[in-house]
């Protein structure tokens, strides 16, 4: 997509008689009009303008149809000022809106999260480097040192240098340069600080790719060729080469001088995913996730709307950064949860990507084992295509997966592993090689209560119990960081010593490893215990390198790593994620099941999965059991359209919460008398959310249910509009809702 990045289009007015709109990145219903005095800044330019007694920088709008305020062009306030910075491309104005009009959020709301580094909008402190002025001549009274010419003879030589170059080079000190300047034989000149980011390579070494690689990889670099949307599921068993397949893509996307946007799920944990990358293009993508430094993030955006950061590969955040040519958008693992936003605008990135590629004109591909159902019914549809790889990579086999029926055989008094688990653990580690066990759950325990009275210690914010980490000695809640000693007595009934650890967290499952295999090497890796992107390395380091022998971990070992010696995986309760009622619990557990078992048997040795459950007859786990994945989703698919449920029919929910119950309580009762009603509409509620108190807010749900043309988003706009929340209320919407809490 060109932008013109002039007002003379038509279509992307934004001035008339000397009045612009803006928008700013506050959650204001639309953007504002000001007075322009002078050159009418483009659509997408950064303004400074005054909003009340601030200043605030926002980005000039398009005056689409509604022909502005009628405000009169007198009582406007002025521009202050256009800053310095590539101007925001009409594709991403587009995608602002478009993101506001489907989360039913704010346009500024979601500007916010396209402005997210100010900093970045004024420029970069450029670096003054010196050159020789040419023709000089020494003027009365200046003394040529020797120091002095040698620095001359240097800059003669060659590019601007700054006073550190010429340092090293000569020796000659600031003093030296300076003299030379003042006596005018150099002259200072700014330049711009260096990219950070190296060039790829673009005469990569790369591997020989199976048939079947070629084949999918040949249809990919011609859809980039081509460049013309096209959404793409990359559908293929862990391990079958889809990484290596959309790499092709990226590097025809390089070859053509386009960025690329790769999403990771889990980008403090792909350690190897990056190595990969920088082995196969020369030079490491830039990254884009929470934990980057002020000026990281600084650099980084810059670099990505002035072409300097050709691979981008980060979190769903990464969305919203300025491209100045995207060219190619992957998704990996695209059922991944974590792509959810669950805060603010709740949105999936993996659609708003879909969408992204859609309105830039560019491939998008999704990349999965275990295809999210709605990506599924979309290849049916014909809205997405599909390259399928069913086989793993050279000789590896997918890994044999066996149920251990925990009534029949349970595990020990106070321990969590049964007997067939037990001894596969022994075997595996007699014949040196490695074991994953997995139970997605951080800390100790779960649920501590007092033997005396029953009493459980909860979060006095949240409706969550609070979890024990022995690691810290504290019981944590995982909701709002509220933690605490556990006291020597019950504050119920006052006896001391009475605490009773319940259920097993994966510090809990470490005690027993260590107790029953005392010369085994183990470690936990979960999200609370990794530290940060060095530490995570460092941990998959020693996996990979057999320093470790049994690694114990929650969700954040499932995905991506390749452990070639990792031969045994133990889910030490497969049926964790199957309660709750949750409408895709069943489909989770078997992503994540999938996921962890695909981390067993990578290299040249068999693998092998064991599944404690005690519902060995569950849809799930017999699909798991005879690798009948495609049934599983068949199962799935009747079951959701018979109750029309998303992709059969759509959903949002519409969540009210605020610090006092009562307010909350009459607000949502409110809503309800007014609620929408209607042919292929319902809404059900309010009933208190199964996270009814959540960081101090009662919270009341409501869920719209409807079918699946019905335009949800105008209905659930119109209605809230109707109602004023009460005090310190707020009323939050979840379309495509993933979670039920
Ligand atoms: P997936 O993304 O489907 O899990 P990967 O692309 O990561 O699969 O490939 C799995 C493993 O096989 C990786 O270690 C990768 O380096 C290796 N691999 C992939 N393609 C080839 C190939 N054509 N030849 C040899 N090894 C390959
Ligand atoms: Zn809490």
């Amino acid at each position: 997509m060109v932008d013109s990045g002039t007002s003379s289009d038509p279509a992307a007015k934004s001035a008339d008689n000397g009045r612009v709109r803006v928008l700013l990145p506050l959650a204001l219903p639309g953007p504002l009009d000001y007075r322009v005095e002078g050159a009418v800044p483009a659509p997408g330019s950064f303004v400074r303008v005054p909003l009340g007694p601030r200043e605030r920088i926002g980005v000039v709008w398009d005056a689409l149809h509604d022909g502005g305020s009628a405000v009169a062009p007198e009582k406007l306030k002025s521009v202050i000022a256009v800053l310095d910075a590539p101007p925001m491309l009409a594709v991403t104005r587009r995608f602002v809106d478009w993101i506001a009009r489907y989360t039913v959020s704010a346009p500024g709301a979601v500007l916010r999260m396209a402005m997210s580094v100010p900093a970045a909008l004024e420029p970069e402190t450029p670096i003054t480097a010196y050159v020789a002025e040419t023709g000089w001549c020494a003027p009365e009274g200046f003394r040529m040192t020797e120091r002095r010419a040698q620095v001359l003879r240097f800059l003669a030589a060659g590019p601007p240098r700054t006073a550190a170059d010429i340092r090293a080079e000569t020796g000659a000190a600031a003093a030296v340069v300076a003299g030379l300047r003042d006596a005018g034989a150099v002259r200072a000149v700014a330049l711009a600080p260096p990219s950070r980011f190296a060039p790829p390579d673009l005469a990569p070494t790369r591997l020989p790719l199976s048939p079947d690689q070629e084949r999918a990889a040949a249809r990919l670099r011609d859809q980039v060729a081509r460049g013309d949307y096209s959404a793409t599921v990359l559908d293929g068993v862990t391990g079958s080469g889809k990484t290596e397949v959309y790499f092709e893509a990226i590097a025809e996307a390089l070859a053509r001088g386009r960025q690329i946007l790769v999403l990771l799920p889990e980008i403090v944990l792909s350690a190897q995913w990056l190595d990969r990358f920088e082995s196969r293009f020369g030079a490491a993508p830039a990254l884009w996730h929470s934990e980057l430094g002020p000026a990281v993030r600084r650099h980084t955006w810059r670099a990505v709307a002035e072409r300097g950061a050709r691979v981008v590969v980060g979190a769903r955040s990464a969305l919203f950064l300025p491209f100045a040519d995207l060219g190619l958008i992957v998704v990996d693992e695209e059922h991944d949860t974590s792509y959810k936003q669950e805060e603010g605008v709740f949105y999936n990135a993996r659609d708003m990507a879909v969408l992204r590629g859609h309105l830039g004109g560019i491939p998008v591909l999704l990349v999965s084992a275990t295809p999210s159902l709605e990506t599924v019914v979309n290849v049916e549809r014909g809205r997405y295509g599909r390259v399928h790889f069913p086989d793993r990579i050279g000789h590896a086999m997918l890994p044999e997966v066996t149920l251990v029926d925990l009534r029949q055989s349970p595990p020990e008094r106070g321990r969590w592993l049964a007997p067939p688990l037990d001894a596969a653990v022994r075997e595996t580690l007699a014949a040196s090689e490695q074991v994953l066990l997995f139970l997605n759950r951080r800390g100790y325990a779960p649920l501590t209560l007092c033997r005396a009275c029953g009493h459980r210690l909860q979060c006095p914010n949240c409706s969550a119990w609070l979890v024990e980490h022995r690691a810290t000695d504290r019981l944590d809640c995982h909701h709002c960081g509220f933690a605490l000693r556990l006291p020597p007595a019950c504050p119920n009934c006052a006896v001391e010593g009475t605490w009773a650890a319940c259920g097993p967290g994966v510090e809990r499952v470490a005690e027993e490893v260590a107790r029953y295999f005392p010369d085994a090497r183990l470690r936990i890796m979960a999200s609370d215990t990794m530290g940060g992107p060095a530490a995570a390395r460092e941990l998959i380091t020693a996996v990979a390198e057999h320093r470790i022998d049994v690694l114990i971990g929650t969700q954040v070992i499932a995905k991506g790593h390749h452990f070639p010696l990792l031969t045994l995986v133990g889910v030490i309760d497969a049926d964790l994620g199957l309660t709750g009622g949750d409408l895709r619990a069943a489909e989770r557990t078997h992503q994540l099941l999938t996921q962890v078992s695909g981390r067993a048997g990578r290299g040249d040795r068999p693998g092998r999965v064991l599944l404690q459950t005690f519902m060995p007859e569950h849809p799930v786990m017999t699909a798991l059991a005879r690798g009948t994945r495609d049934e599983f989703l068949e199962t799935e698919k009747r079951e959701r359209e018979r109750a029309r449920m998303p992709p059969y029919g759509r959903l949002a929910a519409v969540i009210v919460s605020g610090p006092q119950q009562s307010e909350v309580d009459a607000s949502a009762r409110a809503l309800g008398r007014v609620r929408p009603v209607g042919d292929g509409i319902e809404v059900l509620g309010p009933a208190p959310a199964a996270m009814s108190l959540l960081r101090g807010r009662h919270r009341r749900r409501f869920l719209v249910k409807a079918e699946r043309g019905f335009d949800i988003q105008g209905a659930i706009r119109g209605w809230l509009a109707l109602v004023r929340p009460g005090k310190g209320v707020r009323v939050q919407v979840d379309i495509d809702p993933m979670s039920f809490l």
